[in-house]
């Protein structure tokens, strides 16, 4: 590596993202003495992501989970959330004198299981709204925001008007819509367009606003299976290219897996004993520092105490700085 490569790299941030009920000061200082810049808080997503994100909103009301996010900015690491937020940001009790706003199954039907129409202006309206109370109440984030859509696969609204749209140009209506009421007090904010499942690929009819950035997480890598999944995984992997020249290098981030024991344990505890890879851990990160993103990232979930508990501390070495 050129000492210019080597120079510009370390500009790239890195960012480790845990579980809120993983956060100790231990962990902080194991993240500070990797050099990480940023620890990411992630409330657990599928289909309980809206509770889960509750709760973690209920949690800014305890003084001890407070003062580790002290700890943690004190100690000199930026905070941000990973935020499933799309059932938690329409609120399913409006379905009732508002099915409208919700989306329209494949069978024609309006139903309040997740996401909503973003063709409904008034919904779009609300979601933005709500979108903007919840940046201010993430404490001490950076104004650096992901609140993701369901995550969940199929679940788009597809009436008349969202079914002439891509998941990706949906998505990313949501999120245009989003960032322009936050930045309404928060001049400098930015909020991601997360690039996975079936929104992998660039949006086509809509162009993103001011303060969107590229959220990269190439989940198919590790989970698609069976007939297609060469294919699905290739595709994934040429998208970033077509993705950057979209959304801009500048602010991009590479969301990975490669710490990801939840997703390793099948999200289920107990957490299951973790090998990193670290010769392909390395690599790719080489590979993703040559096109001088942002960030690079990775899920670190259930690495946390109980991990500890059971197998003791795993090895992050590989993402050391
Ligand atoms: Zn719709």
């Amino acid at each position: 590596m050129t000492k210019q490569s080597k120079t510009s790299s370390m500009h790239i941030k890195r960012k480790l993202i845990i579980h809120p009920e993983e956060l100790t000061g231990a962990f902080v200082d194991r993240l500070v003495s990797l050099g990480t810049d940023t620890v990411g808080i992630h409330p657990t997503g599928g289909e309980g992501a809206k509770d889960s994100l509750s709760r973690l909103v209920d949690l800014f009301e305890n003084a001890e989970f407070r003062e580790t996010l002290d700890y943690a900015a004190r100690s000199g690491l930026k905070i941000e959330y990973e935020l499933h937020a799309g059932g938690y940001l329409m609120p399913r009790e409006l379905f009732d004198i508002h099915p409208e706003y919700f989306r329209m199954n494949e069978d024609g039907e309006r139903v309040a299981d997740f996401n909503f129409c973003v063709s409904n202006d008034e919904a779009l309206e609300l979601v933005a709204d709500r979108a903007a109370l919840l940046t201010e109440r993430l404490y001490r984030s950076e104004p650096r925001y992901h609140l993701w859509l369901d995550d969940k696969k199929d679940a788009q609204c597809l009436c008349e008007k969202c079914r002439k749209l891509t998941p990706s140009d949906k998505q990313l209506i949501v999120m245009n819509k989003a960032v322009k009421k936050i930045r309404k007090r928060q001049p400098t904010a930015a909020l991601s367009y997360l690039a996975y499942f079936e929104c992998i690929n660039p949006p086509s009819m809509i162009q993103p606003e001011d303060g969107i950035f590229l959220e990269y997480a190439p989940f198919e890598k590790y989970t698609a299976k069976g007939e297609g999944a060469d294919a699905l995984i290739e595709n994934e992997r040429k998208m970033l290219g077509k993705l950057i020249d979209c959304f801009g290098k500048e602010e991009s981030e590479i969301l990975e897996y490669w710490y990801d024991n939840s997703l390793l344990s099948d999200w289920k505890y107990p957490p299951r004993k973790f090998t990193p890879n670290g010769a392909k851990i390395s690599s790719e990160i080489a590979e993703y520092e040559a096109l001088s993103p942002y960030c690079i990232s990775s899920f670190a979930c259930f690495l946390g105490k109980d991990y500890e508990a059971l197998y003791g501390e795993a090895d992050l070495s590989d993402f050391a700085k």
